[in-house]
């Protein structure tokens, strides 16, 4: 006979895990759960976009939009590097289509550029290559265990020993335990204008006159993707970039590689200190004619080590004056996009300015955008026809997603360091305050603040693995 553990674990065993959101995360996530879970547990993958395993960076259908991230590093899965570059030339030999249209920024047309700085691929081929996947999870094996949910999921509720799903469209349904895959939390809109349109949505654009500029706020590889975006509207006028420090993402470039640094235990202790030793690694890689590229790559797998290892004041510290650097040198653009940008720089139709946002007022026709320049004392004011945030990422805190208040109203999760994430246990485990855990797993963006490399393909295809490894043994 069952004692009652038991009979706890084979009804767990049998409700499904539900993952909500099928980007990346949620996609791998769902891949991964299955290939771990016991024989007959199903997963349930919960998306309230059309189409699964784009999420916001693969949904495209731009074929300007590029990877930012060399195809040779793009792989899904950790054991099978080669995995993406390997389809892509099955794709290659086959003829691709990479989103709608021809390119504006030069290639032979199948949607890969092959650069001598590594190949990249339009980003919409790299959505095809995660549908695929899915597909592939959907039809393989006897009995099929994976399950599309085609909503937004507005509330998780714990009944007992397992959760309660709840749809918009009404849809309840009890599940052994979820995993939160909703990636990037939205920044808030402010100040409020209603000149600003969601930057993702061009069809929200309009018409636009090509005598007016456009503002773009951020200048990060997301403005990148806006201008390319405003170029594919059709939009040939002037677009002004404002951020504080008004520095955009670097280019990708050959690098020759350099070896990990071998850090002391006070560098990786102290912000300053390691800064003075990244630099003087920086300077004999440039004396041994190896430019910068390779130094920061040379970091990529002890990042996270790095910002585990310093107190909470240096963490702090790097978020409010390092972070911008660190992000336009780390997160580089892939060359056809870093040139097509410096183009328009140089010919004007692009200008960046460094300054503070103060205020945005609404006229007749057009936005009255007030900043402080960076250094000035004078207010400057721009006449904009369209506005189109894309500064980084929200905070827990300000979340106005229905989910997420639902949760942190119930005391199921938390605000993690700095309020850039979730609270997580190593386990992957959500962290929240009521006496009682309920079975949430996250990755991905969600998890920022913990780990500071988490955000990206090459990141999120480990915690896949772990995270899947983890909800399995809770069962
Ligand atoms: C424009 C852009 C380009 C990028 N390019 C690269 C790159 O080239 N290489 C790289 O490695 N990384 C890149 N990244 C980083 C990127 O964050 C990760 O690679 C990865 O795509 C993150 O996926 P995600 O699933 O966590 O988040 P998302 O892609 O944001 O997916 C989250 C999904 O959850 C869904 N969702 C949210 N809430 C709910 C809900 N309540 N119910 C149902 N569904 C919900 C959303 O609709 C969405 O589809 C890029 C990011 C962006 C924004």
């Amino acid at each position: 006979m069952l004692d009652q553990d038991e009979t706890t674990k084979s009804e767990l065993r049998h409700r499904p895990i539900a993952v909500i959101g099928a980007g990346f995360s949620g996609t791998m996530a769902a891949i991964q759960l299955l290939a771990r879970l016991p024989r007959r547990q199903p997963v349930l993958l919960c998306e309230r976009a059309e189409r699964f395993g784009g999420g916001r960076a693969y949904a495209t259908g731009n074929p300007d939009h590029l990877l930012n991230v060399r195809a040779a590093n793009m792989s899904a899965y950790p054991d099978r590097p080669s995995h993406f570059e390997d389809w892509l030339s099955e794709i290659a030999a086959g003829g691709a289509e990479a989103g709608t249209g021809s390119p504006a920024i030069g290639h032979g047309g199948d949607g890969i550029w092959r650069t001598p700085a590594g190949t990249f691929a339009a980003r919409g081929l790299y959505g095809d290559y995660l549908a695929g996947l899915l597909t592939e999870a959907m039809t393989g094996g006897t009995m099929p265990r994976l399950h599309l949910i085609n909503d937004t999921i507005i509330d998780i509720v714990p009944d007992g020993n397992h959760l309660v799903l709840i749809a918009e469209g009404g849809l309840r349904v009890e599940v052994a335990g979820a995993v939160l895959a909703m990636g990037n939390l939205a920044p808030p809109q402010e100040p409020p204008s209603r000149f600003r349109v969601d930057p993702w949505r061009p069809e929200q654009y309009g018409r636009l006159h090509p005598d007016h500029p456009v503002l773009i706020i951020g200048t990060g590889l997301s403005m990148v993707d806006a201008v390319i975006s405003l170029r594919r509207h059709g939009f040939s006028g002037r677009i002004i970039a404002l951020s504080r420090r008004g520095q955009i993402p670097a280019e990708h470039q050959r690098a020759d590689p350099w070896p990990r640094p071998d850090f002391t235990a006070a560098e990786t202790r102290s912000l300053t200190r390691l800064l003075v030793r990244i630099r003087r690694e920086v300077a004999a890689a440039a004396e041994a004619g190896i430019g910068w590229h390779g130094v920061i790559d040379a970091l990529r797998p002890v990042t996270d080590a790095l910002w585990l290892g310093l107190p909470p004041a240096d963490k702090a510290r790097f978020l409010r004056h390092l972070r911008p650097f660190w992000d336009t040198h780390r997160h580089r653009a892939a060359p056809p996009v870093g040139a097509a940008i410096a183009g328009e720089i140089e010919a004007g139709s692009l200008q960046v300015r460094a300054g503070k946002l103060v205020a945005i007022e609404d006229q007749a026709g057009e936005a009255r955008v007030t900043y402080r320049p960076r250094g000035a004392s004078e207010l400057e004011t721009l006449a904009v026809q369209l506005i189109l945030d894309v500064r980084g990422v929200g905070r827990v805190a300000d979340t106005t997603d229905p989910l997420l208040r639902n949760l942190i109203d119930r005391g199921l999760v938390q605000a993690g360091p700095f309020g850039l994430g979730l609270a997580v246990h190593p386990d992957l485990t959500v962290m929240g305050t009521a006496e009682t855990p309920a079975r949430l797993w996250t990755l991905g963006p969600l998890l920022r603040g913990t780990y500071w490399e988490c955000t990206a393909v090459p990141d999120i295809r480990n915690q896949a693995v772990d995270l899947a490894r983890s909800v399995a043994a809770a069962q």
